[in-house]
């Protein structure tokens, strides 16, 4: 089954199947991902510029800014959910956490 994906709106959604399905708005704290100095980077994510399917995996290019302290810088390849069964079901932003930060 294949999945479309692009992105909206100048970048401001990333669009799945032709709904509408994350949106620019989500702040997701980074805490092992060198984004900046913070310990943990909450990172509003601005606007997408690529995305794709990695091995079931939707990962996209964004724009991101630390609301913390103000760094602004890109990111490739961030994982914001994964495709079962042809339907993309989001991370939350806590899940993302505990996927780049394995405990143990
Ligand atoms: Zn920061």
């Amino acid at each position: 089954m294949t999945v479309a994906v692009r992105t909206l709106d100048d970048g401001a959604w990333i669009s799945i199947n032709d709904s509408r399905a994350v949106s620019n708005s989500g702040i997701w704290p980074l805490a092992h991902y060198d984004f900046c100095d913070c310990e943990v980077a909450y990172v509003l994510l601005e606007s997408f510029y690529d995305v794709g399917i990695d091995h079931h995996e939707v990962v996209v290019g964004t724009i991101g800014q630390c609301i913390e302290c103000g760094h602004q810088d890109s990111i490739d390849d961030f994982p914001v959910g994964r495709i079962v069964d042809g339907e993309f079901h989001a991370y939350e932003a806590s899940e993302f956490q505990s996927l780049v930060e394995p405990e143990g």
